[in-house]
């Protein structure tokens, strides 16, 4: 659980840090630009001072794609199996809202051993042939 709030967390910084990027570029390219295109204009030639300007976007293009794959990855992703879905520290939780599963261990209900606080809803650890399978196989079973 706090291993998934620290995931949020540094996504949620990511995002912010692009955000921050993208602004500050913008407000130095509106109030700098201009005097830097003229010096530079005088000083260097257009053909160089576009291979320059190619040469920053191409930069500031890998940095945003860079950004976004580590927000990509840093996202939770959860697996179905066994009636339910699963992250990558083998924590069920719920098909239907996602949401992490109570487990009711030996206050279970039958075979009803997980529950979903959200949908309040009950749900069974089942294996692919339907049978009940306990907790600790099934977390063996996960790749
Ligand atoms: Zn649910």
């Amino acid at each position: 659980m706090l291993a998934k709030l620290k995931e949020h967390a540094a996504a949620m910084l990511l995002s912010a840090l692009a955000a921050l990027f993208v602004s500050i570029l913008s407000e130095i390219s509106r109030e700098v630009g201009p005097l830097v295109l003229d010096t530079l204009s005088r000083s260097v030639s257009p053909t160089a001072l576009l291979r320059l300007l190619s040469m920053c976007l191409l930069t500031m293009m890998i940095e945003m794609s860079f950004v976004i794959y580590l927000i990509l990855k840093l996202k939770t992703k959860l697996k179905p199996r066994f009636g339910m879905l699963w992250d990558r520290e083998k924590n069920p939780h719920c098909p239907a809202c996602q949401s992490l599963l109570a487990d009711l261990g030996n206050c279970a209900i039958g075979s009803i051993r997980f529950k979903c606080l959200k949908c309040n809803q009950g749900i069974m650890l089942v294996n692919d042939k339907g049978s009940i399978i306990e907790l600790d196989k099934a977390k063996s079973l996960l790749a």
